[in-house]
Formats: C-alpha cells, structure tokens, sequence
C-alpha cells in the first residue's frame, strides 16, 4: 500500500448506488428494501438485502483473508486504519449528509459531532498496542502473556449512532488483526454501506466485509460457526438472543444493550448551571441515545425550581428537520420507534400523570417528529419510570431521602451508566459509589475517551468496548512458558 497513491483517489461518489462490500467487490443483492428518510417519510433508496449466500461468502472472504492481515505488523496494521481515517476524512461531508437523511440528527450539530468524532476514533484507535505481558522472569523460567487476534468478527450495529458505534468496532477489531463482517441496522444502511466502499479503497480484499439486510442477517452471523466473537450494539432483547446464538460455538461476546440512567440531583445543586447539561443529556439525539439520562432524580428542596427552569430552557428548542440549521432535535429515526412512543404517549395520558411540557405527538405530520415532553413526577411503577422510552420523553422524579433515592435508582434491570450532581464532590462521590452501572459520572457527563472503558453493568451488556479492556476482547490471551 501506498498511501501517499491512494490519497489522490480517496473520494467515492456518494451519487452512486449502494452496494455491500464483498471480499474487496461492491456488490448488490437481487431483493432490496426501502430507506427512508424520517423527516419527510420519503424513501431515499433501496438498499440491497444480502441473501444467505452472499453473507456466507462475506465470512469466507474474512476467514480467507484473516492471517494474512494478522501476520502484518501492528505497525503496518496501523498504517492502513490511518489511511482509512484519511479517507473517511476526505469524504467527511458527504458522510455527515447522509447521516442526517438517513438517521435524522441535525446536520450541523449532531450529525458533524459524531462522524467528527468517529474518525478521530479510528485514527486514535490505530495509535493503541497491546503489549505482550511478562509475568515472571527468574534464572530458570519465563512465563509471557501474549495477546492473539480471534479471527473473524461480526459486528452488529443500531440505528441511533450508526457511524460511529460502527467505527467503534471496525478499528478495535482491525488492529488487533482480526477482519471483519459488519451488519447496519434495516433502518440506516447507507452510510456504513458508504464506510465499507471508502474501505475497499484502503484494506486488502476481505479485511472488512459490509452485509446489509433485515434481522435474520445478524441471525446468520451469530450462528455461523466461522465467526469467532460478535461485537452486538442494540436493545436488550436482541442482545440476548445474540448470547443464545453465540453460545452454539463458543462465540466471544461484546454486548453493547439499553439504559435507563438516573440523573441524582442533590440539594444544594446549582440549577442555573445544571438546567442546559442535563437538557442535552437527556434531549440530545431527541433521546435515542442508550445513555440518555433518562430518569432525572431531583431533590424536593429545589425540585419545583429545577422544573420551571428545565421546561423554560426546553420551549427554547426546535424540533424539524435535521437540514435546517435552526434544529436543535430531529425526527426519530423510524415508524417503529415512533410507534412505542405513541404507545408510552397514550400511557402517560391514559394513566393521568402530569406533564411539564409536551405530551401530544402530531400525527398529521409527514416525518416521526415527537416534541420534546417532560413528565412532572409520576409514580415510580409507571411505565415512563420502568422503561427506556428511546425518545425525547423524560420523567423528573422528587426526592426527600437519600437511601430511597439510591435504591430507587438501582431499581432496575438495566445498569449503563448514572450520574451524581451536587455542590458536595465528597457526598456525591459516595452516592456514586453506591449506583449500579458501569459508568458512573459525577458533576459532568457523557465523557468518553480511546482508554475509558464502557460498558454495562445488569442487563445492559456484557464485557466493553474502548480502553485496554475493550481491545483486549478482541484477542485471546496465549500464555507462554519458557524453561531457560
Ligand atoms: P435492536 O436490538 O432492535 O437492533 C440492533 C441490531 O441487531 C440491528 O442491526 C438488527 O438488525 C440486529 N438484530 C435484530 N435481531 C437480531 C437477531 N436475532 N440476531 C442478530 N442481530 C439481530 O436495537 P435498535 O433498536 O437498533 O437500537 C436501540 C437499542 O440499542 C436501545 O435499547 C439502546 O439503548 C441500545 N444501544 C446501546 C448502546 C450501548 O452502547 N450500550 C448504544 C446504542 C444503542
């Protein structure tokens, strides 16, 4: 490879067809399925839907194409995810368009964010190593801890960040010498199927490998006895379906699930300053966000001053298009998910609880757009409370007790993340301790980094991803002894 060559040839036609990447071919599939785009409910395209074979030749070609790749250096490894995040780089415009027409998210704001964000990834993701270990090393004897590549990886993916969740795993898997078969969600196909093309120009044939499709696709890929770990962003539900169908050979798993993260404000909090954060953290991605903060504990002594100030701050906002640049909240992403919000809607009604702000969808409307809604303390069994909306509908919760607030907190199955705000670091630290989630965020939130490790605690996952931790689950450890 030469990178310098390639750099001349880097961009791709984002005018032309969609196709998946098959040992180094784009290639299409017979039957296809409508994309739409949800602000207008209009279909901007068919996308081919991989049949069995063609997801079978997919894993052949990763398989086929696995030790070659491994027995690069990591440093020549290195050399090609650079390039890659060159060329992602050089068509970084088209990728933030088509993410806002196929997901929705503002353009300029968080459509830019995450394909920004994305690329610094791959190109920090490279940068890592993981080095062999000596654990002992006397006159007689050396015991090493090497860490080897798996094989082949399939990778599943949502529709809420597809970019970047996408992004998340092809790097990680790439440098630590395994290749890759990646399947989008149904729902935005296009623009990992965009990544796999840019790949093409980058990696040997066969390193990635894009299947786009429905759900049995992914059904294929967890089951195959040739692919060696599944990397699974989703729900719950579908996660473990993912560990069923893994356990028949053994799969290594990644399991990336949903949230219901509890925001605690304790007394004394600086309202002013939290109102905007904590809007964005639970608004931001108009809630489709698996660490959304999705159920707002706030302390009786300022909790009426934190509801005005928070529904004040929320009229503010605009809800339309992703394309305009004066939206703050796009459409959700799809009919289906538009659907359980009308549904957790009209439960909210039904059940008479209180709303701040919001509270009726427009159906008449041609995209899924949802307005932002605020439910004004509503009983801690309700299903607003319970389940994870994925929508820009949050409960704000009055507290007067710290130990109920904390058991009200870990109430739940699931345990992504949390956050603990007050003017107290000590108090909040000790409360943060106490919280069962894998994350844990205290005066600040949603920070991440190339060595944080995320992941969920519960039923919100198994294992993580970035950090020495998340690359490390891309390899076996391969104990050697040598007798000097
Ligand atoms: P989903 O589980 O419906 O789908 C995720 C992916 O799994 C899609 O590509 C889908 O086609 C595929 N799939 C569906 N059935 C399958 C099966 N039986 N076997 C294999 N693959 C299958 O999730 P979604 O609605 O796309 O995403 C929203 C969920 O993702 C939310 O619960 C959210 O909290 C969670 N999420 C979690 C994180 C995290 O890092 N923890 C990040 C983003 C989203």
């Amino acid at each position: 490879m030469n990178v310098q060559t390639l750099m001349n040839d880097m961009k791709i036609d984002f005018a032309g067809p969609y196709r998946m990447s098959i040992n180094g071919e784009l290639v299409d599939a017979a039957e296809k399925f409508d994309v739409f785009n949800p602000a207008t409910g209009e279909v901007i395209v068919r996308a081919p839907n991989a049949s069995r074979e063609q997801v079978e030749a997919a894993i052949a070609a990763a398989r086929a194409a696995q030790p070659g790749w491994a027995a690069l250096s990591w440093e020549r490894r290195r050399e090609y995810i650079t390039a890659y995040a060159d060329a992602l780089d050089a068509n970084k415009e088209d990728i933030i368009t088509l993410l806002t027409t196929e997901q929705g998210k503002p353009r300029h704001s968080m459509a830019t964010t995450e394909v920004d964000y994305a690329i610094y990834w791959v190109r920090e993701v490279a940068k890592r190593k993981l080095e062999d270990e000596i654990l002992e090393d006397t006159p007689e004897h050396i015991v090493k801890v090497a860490r080897s590549p798996l094989g082949v990886v399939g990778a599943i993916t949502p529709w809420n960040f597809p970019i970047l969740l996408g992004l998340w795993k092809l790097a990680p898997c790439l440098i630590t010498g395994n290749t890759l078969v990646m399947k989008p969600s149904p729902y935005t196909p296009l623009g990992t199927l965009r990544f796999g093309e840019i790949a093409q120009r980058v990696f040997p044939k066969g390193v990635v490998n894009i299947v786009s499709g429905g759900n049995e696709q992914g059904v294929w890929i967890t089951e195959h006895p040739h692919i060696a770990k599944v990397s699974f962003t989703g729900s719950t539900a579908t996660g473990k379906k993912v560990m069923a169908a893994a356990s028949g050979t053994l799969k290594r798993i990644t399991l990336e699930l949903g949230g219901k993260d509890p925001a605690i404000i304790l007394p004394g909090a600086d309202v002013k300053a939290l109102v905007p954060v904590l809007f964005d953290a639970a608004f931001g991605n108009s809630g489709q966000w698996c660490i959304a903060a999705k159920r707002i504990y706030v302390h009786d002594s300022i909790y009426d001053e934190f509801r005005d100030a928070f529904v004040a701050h929320a009229k503010t906002k605009t809800v339309g298009n992703g394309m305009d640049p004066n939206t703050d909240l796009g459409p959700i992403q799809n009919r289906m998910q538009y659907g359980k919000l009308l549904d957790m809607f009209a439960d909210v009604k039904k059940n008479g609880y209180k709303v701040a702000l919001g509270g009726t969808i427009d159906e008449s409307l041609p995209g899924n757009f949802v307005p932002v809604t605020i439910v004004d303390n509503p009983p801690k069994d309700s299903r607003i409370v319970r389940e994870e909306p994925f929508g820009p509908i949050v409960p704000l919760l009055r507290w007067t007790d710290l130990e109920q607030v904390i058991a009200d907190a870990n109430d739940t199955d699931f345990g992504l993340a949390a956050s603990v705000w007050g003017p107290d670091r000590e108090a909040a630290i000790k409360v943060a301790e106490r919280i069962e989630a894998g994350t844990v965020w205290v005066n600040e939130i949603h920070i991440h980094g190339i060595d944080i490790p995320f992941g969920g605690h519960k039923q919100s996952g198994m294992g993580v991803e970035n950090g020495r931790e998340g690359l490390e689950e891309f390899t076996n450890a391969k104990t050697y002894m040598f007798r000097k």
